[in-house]
């Protein structure tokens, strides 16, 4: 796959200069004029393009006939998921892109602990288009919230399969291997776990409970197990 660059500009075929971070990216790579590589806008298509001129600020490229190429997952899938702490969120978001994620929907719950502004969204969103410009990706995972789990339990845009991973969950338990296939929902808790009363609230509301084995995962593990099955 060739080198793949992020443009938020219109893309048409014809040449475009390239500015900022992903210009500066190029110009440090080793990749040389006359090279091809691909742009992307998350749109879902791809554009292939000749590097025409690097410079110390911008680069110039002549950008060919764009192409519809998916590398989505077979189902929507929407994580909602309490972030975990520093790094280990980076790593959350990248790998939930790699794994096909629709979307994902930052959770603010009774324990939560990290409280992300609009800062820190962005700087998530950021994460997404690196690990799409990675994994090939051609349409970006969008990165939305903090929701209040009260309105995520109720949030219309989510698929109608609901699930909420819980520790404590005796129906499943064989693990998510049982699950049926589709387009789904998923939440995964805080540190802390969520309370009772955020499980009884999601029961009541349609979402299905669901243990992942015996051992309790950290937040990460717990909604990669989900993304990669249900994905
Ligand atoms: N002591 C907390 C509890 O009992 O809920 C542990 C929380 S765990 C670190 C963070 C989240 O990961 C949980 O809220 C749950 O959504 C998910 N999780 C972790 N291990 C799980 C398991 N074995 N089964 C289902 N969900 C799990």
């Amino acid at each position: 796959m060739a080198d793949r660059f992020h443009v938020t500009s219109e893309l048409t075929p014809g040449l475009l200069t390239l500015r900022g971070p992903e210009a500066h990216h190029l110009s440090v790579s080793r990749i040389r004029v006359g090279e091809s590589v691909t742009l992307f806008r998350g749109d879902g298509w791809e554009y292939p393009a000749t590097v025409v001129e690097i410079s110390r600020r911008d680069v110039t490229l002549d950008v060919t006939e764009g192409r519809l190429h998916s590398r989505e997952a077979a189902h929507r899938v929407v994580a909602c998921v309490a972030l975990p702490k520093g790094d280990r969120a980076q790593f959350l978001v990248e790998k939930l892109t790699e794994l096909g994620v629709a979307e994902l929907i930052v959770l603010e719950t009774v324990r939560t602990v990290v409280h992300p502004g609009e800062a820190k969204v962005e700087k998530l969103q950021r994460y997404v288009i690196e690990a799409s410009k990675q994994c090939g990706r051609n349409t970006l995972m969008s990165v939305r919230g903090p929701l209040r789990w009260e309105q995520a339990l109720v949030e219309p845009t989510l698929p109608e399969s609901r699930l909420i991973a819980h520790p404590d969950t005796i129906a499943h338990s064989g693990g998510p291997t049982s699950l049926p296939s589709g387009a789904f929902a998923f939440a995964v808790g805080p540190e802390g776990g969520f309370t009772d009363a955020e499980v009884q609230a999601a029961q009541a509301a349609g979402w299905l409970p669901i243990g992942l084995g015996p051992r309790i995962l950290r937040i990460e593990t717990a909604a990669l197990v989900l993304a990669a099955h249900l994905g």
